[in-house]
């Protein structure tokens, strides 16, 4: 049973199953990130982001460790063609797992200075790369190798694999980290998380209108998120927002209606849809990963 659940609005009751429980699928880690689900092989890659190991879960629960060290990986994610691609805090980059299983370094620089230590990451349905670039790679200890910043900011980035061409979208923003488009890409949401160690700092949503495919504009806050601050979220087929936050899971409507909570016994961090119909929300939560079966999908791959 679901006894965990707080109930804002009567719509969360469309997107919960009744009696759905949460499963703990594995623990150990020093801090969960970044889930990526497989559907090849029923499978989730996430990151032990502060344990500097790459981790994988199957649904016959084994669970293994495919990367050690992983230069501080933290978000992940998949390009068109199935590859899975990340941020690298340590390295400071974006990388990309090649066929022969060998990690390759797409970008670490703008405009000739490195990147501050990209967190989180999503392509999108034209192969960009959009990923965001807070510093807790260089001023957390836990998080990367450390170093000076050569960014004046910390922006969200598109990135195109292909051309090689990166350029800031978002640059009005204190720690932007997790990020999501709406169903049909009309819509940039980017977290930021600056009141983790910066008191007073904003601990919201923002959401833009993109442009061309290329820009954003008009970037106004869509929700404040509480206790703690949002980190990963994700998006479902409906435009609802699953975000991380201290406590739960917390969901809301595309018009910013807060639906109620899904609590997780640890601080959650991150989350994505997964399993065999794509309804099934995998979250990293402090040391494990937990799973929800839903009543709604995602939208990503
Ligand atoms: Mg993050």
């Amino acid at each position: 049973m679901l006894e965990a659940i707080e109930i804002s609005d009567d719509r969360i009751s469309t997107l919960v199953r009744p009696g759905a429980s949460l499963q703990k699928l594995a623990t150990g880690a020093v801090q969960s990130e970044g889930p990526v689900y497989f559907h090849e092989d029923d499978s989730v890659v996430w990151s032990d982001a502060h344990g500097n190991r790459l981790l994988h879960w199957n649904s016959s629960n084994n669970v293994s460790v495919i990367r050690n060290p992983s230069d501080y990986q933290s978000g992940n994610y998949r390009d068109l063609e199935g590859r899975l691609v990340a941020c690298s805090s340590g390295l400071r980059a974006i990388i990309r797992r090649e066929d022969d299983g060998e990690w390759k370094t797409l970008v670490d620089r703008y405009q000739g200075k490195r990147l501050n230590s990209p967190n989180d990451l999503l392509v999108k349905s034209d192969n960009t790369i959009w990923f965001t670039d807070p510093p807790y790679g260089i001023t957390e200890p836990n998080q990367g190798y450390g170093g000076e910043q050569e960014q004046p900011g910390s922006y969200v980035y598109r990135f195109d694999p292909v051309k090689g061409e990166i350029y800031p979208v978002v640059t009005d923003m204190v720690r932007p980290n997790g990020l999501a488009f709406s169903p049909d890409e009309s819509l940039l949401y980017v977290s930021d998380t600056a009141a983790f160690n910066i008191p007073g700092g904003p601990h919201h949503i923002r959401v833009y209108d993109v442009v061309d495919n290329r820009y954003v504009k008009n970037g106004r806050v869509f929700a404040v998120i509480e206790p703690g601050q949002p980190d990963g979220f994700r998006v479902d087929e409906h435009g609802n927002i699953f975000t991380s936050s201290e406590d739960s899971v917390q969901i809301y409507a595309p018009d910013g209606t807060k639906l109620g909570k899904i609590f997780i016994p640890e601080t959650s961090t991150n989350l994505t849809f997964g399993g065999k119909k794509h309804d099934r929300l995998f979250i990293t939560a402090g040391h494990s990963l937990y799973a929800i079966d839903l009543n709604t999908r995602g939208v990503q791959l």
